[in-house]
């Protein structure tokens, strides 16, 4: 064997143990994020399953958390939140008080001209479910 075979088989050998390391990672399960999810359907609250906001609300926000436009309506309760030193907007699921986030008035700078721009729900995805349209 050449030292150039020898050189070809290690590389093989290495992608091949990168590529097995990639798909365990993918395959975890509970790193799950929506912020770049676009099915049609409705996310609902994790715990107790009611609708909080549909996909047709949702938008490409430049954060790393799901980002809507409005809720589903009465379907979640705000309160003013002053931990860490800032002044948000703490948003929670109204039937089960369960913490899904913040919304924000800054939907209009992140990137995003559709007319109802405005409003910003930045959801943990860990806070939600999702129901596609299909699975009715
Ligand atoms: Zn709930």
């Amino acid at each position: 064997m050449t030292p150039r075979v020898v050189s070809i088989c290690v590389s093989l050998l290495v992608a091949g143990i990168v590529v097995v390391a990639f798909a365990s990672v993918v395959t975890r399960p509970p790193e799950r994020s929506f912020a770049k999810h676009f099915e049609a359907g409705v996310y609902v609250c994790a715990t107790c399953r009611q609708p909080l906001f549909e996909s047709r609300a949702k938008f490409a926000s430049t954060t790393r958390w799901p980002s809507f436009r409005a809720a589903v309506e009465s379907s979640v309760a705000e309160r003013e939140d002053r931990s860490e030193g800032l002044e948000r907007t703490e948003i929670l699921c109204r039937q089960c008080n369960a913490h899904l986030g913040h919304v924000f008035d800054d939907g209009e700078r992140t990137g995003d001209d559709h007319p109802d721009a405005g409003l910003r729900y930045c959801v943990l995805s860990s806070a939600l479910e999702f129901e596609g349209e299909a699975r009715e």
